[in-house]
């Protein structure tokens, strides 16, 4: 979930999709009927912290 850019209420995710393995876009709509904005995101993988040794190189 991402806050609304305008007026910083929640907001539902209508749809979202990978671009790559490692981040995600995803269109947003307020809930604050009387703001109703629409935006989307770009979600990525900052930093891997730990991993399975099984695929340690
Ligand atoms: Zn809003």
């Amino acid at each position: 979930m991402m806050r609304c850019p305008i007026c910083r209420k929640s907001s539902h995710t209508r749809t979202s999709r990978y671009l790559t393995s490692n981040t995600k876009e995803a269109y947003y709509q307020c809930q604050n009927i009387k703001c109703s904005s629409t935006f989307k995101t770009l979600e990525s993988i900052a930093k891997v912290l730990s991993r399975p040794e099984i695929i340690k190189g």
